[in-house]
């Protein structure tokens, strides 16, 4: 007999949603997280913001969780009071030409039943947002920001409540199908810490972010042959001088880039009012083609923000905040997205695994939207769970 029907790999949003799902389901879980606190991994460096969902193909996992995560994201945060305000979003166009691209959003966002969307013209959008400059925008009226570090710890407390063991500073270092369950290897990390152990597991949930290939490997996926290997591309955020703070009150995007690489450089929001530019989309140096051509994408982690970015970053956010100056812009922070493809459209992968890896979900390259897709994709792993029919 297993110790628990559950082992989750990772305490970022995502795991910490399915160990909220677990607990409700009532099956015994474990949720075992490396650093020292939850949700400080990819979860803790974003925009933040409770997408609508209008950017992705319809039918894709990324539009079907998108869409009920952003409800279910509200209805957790206000009844846990965490924080969350529905600021709404504009998407601008800034030159003639942009206006079809809207238009191709708005039907897009129809189609994947994003709610409440509308093309709006440039007086409406001076209306509503004086310091905005652009010749028609769509605007979502129910994206959002939300605190997600909150989100992620308030989930994993009413995991916790629940009765499911969460455990921080303690690494998945081996993962073996043996006698019918999962033999889980942990080693505590950190100072003070007791020995390893290893724990018997029906089932083993890999939500381990940047690190999620590495973890399928160890447990014997073959990540290369199934196009699994991550590419971390960076996202750099820049500052504006506080001085503005209450200046716009919802955010505001461009139009995206055609090639899907990010939604493109736009104003974000925090709760505290603090407006920031980012992410910009950084690759790696070792990016071209990698997997076409073999070659294993280069990956580390260098939080560090180059201040010789902000000239772009001005340009790009000018041609719709003509009041902003070169100065108003000082380096922040910045964070990884896990890439499946650095250019064009890449779906979420989750995958319930079969026959010699029988027990094993694997969640592989969730970046945008995993933050307000996490407890709708969290409904779909406790069905993978509970399915017996798999
Ligand atoms: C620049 C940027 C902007 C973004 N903006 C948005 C946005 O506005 N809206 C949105 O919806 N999404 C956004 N995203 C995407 C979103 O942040 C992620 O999809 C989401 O946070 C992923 O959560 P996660 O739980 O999968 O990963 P993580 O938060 O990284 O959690 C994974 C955890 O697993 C742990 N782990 C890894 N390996 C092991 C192991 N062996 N043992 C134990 N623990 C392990 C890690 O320490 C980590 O804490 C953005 C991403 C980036 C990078």
């Amino acid at each position: 007999m297993s110790d628990f029907n559950v082992t989750i790999v990772g305490g970022g949003i995502v795991g910490c949603a399915i160990a909220a799902v677990c607990a409700r389901l009532g099956l015994s879980a474990v949720l075992i997280e490396k650093e020292a606190g939850l949700g400080r991994g990819i979860t803790s460096r974003n925009s933040e913001v409770s997408h609508g969902g209008m950017y992705y193909p319809t039918g894709s996992l990324k539009a079907r969780f998108c869409v009920p995560g952003r409800r279910l994201l509200k209805e957790f945060c206000t009844s846990s009071g965490v924080g969350y305000q529905e600021c709404g979003k504009l998407i601008v166009a800034v030159q003639h030409d942009e206006i079809s691209q809207l238009e191709s959003l708005f039907v897009l966002g129809q189609a994947n039943a994003v709610e409440d969307l509308e093309i709006i013209d440039a007086a409406q959008v001076t209306k509503m947002e004086p310091g905005v400059q652009a010749m028609a925008a769509l605007w979502s009226p129910r994206t959002g920001i939300v605190d997600a570090e909150g989100a992620t710890k308030a989930l994993a407390q009413s995991a916790a409540e629940a009765g499911v063991q969460v455990m921080t500073s303690s690494v998945v270092d081996s993962l073996e199908r043996r006698k019918g369950a999962w033999q889980v290897g942990v080693i505590p990390d950190g100072q003070g810490r007791r020995e390893g152990w290893t724990h018997a597991s029906d089932f083993v949930v890999n939500a381990a972010g940047l690190t999620a290939d590495d973890v399928a490997a160890m447990a014997g996926v073959d990540v290369k042959a199934r196009g699994w290997r991550q590419v971390w591309v960076k996202g750099n955020y820049f500052r504006i001088n506080p001085e503005h703070s209450g200046r716009i009150n919802s955010l505001i995007y461009p139009v995206p880039p055609q090639d899907h690489s990010s939604l493109g450089v736009h104003l974000c929001l925090d709760l505290a009012g603090q407006l920031r530019l980012g992410p910009d989309v950084e690759y790696p140096e070792q990016d071209n083609g990698f997997s076409d051509k073999g070659l294993e994408p280069e990956r580390q982690l260098a939080y560090h923000v180059d201040p010789n970015l902000a000239g772009s970053f001005f340009q790009s956010a000018q041609q719709y905040l003509p009041w902003l100056k070169a100065d108003d812009l000082s380096p922040d922070m910045s964070g990884y997205r896990p890439k499946l493809a650095v250019r064009g459209f890449r779906d979420f992968e989750v995958v319930r695994e079969n026959s010699s890896l029988e027990g094993l979900v694997n969640l592989i390259g969730i970046d945008s939207p995993g933050l307000t897709s996490a407890m709708a994709l969290a409904e779909h792993v406790g069905k993978m769970l509970t399915d017996r029919d798999h």
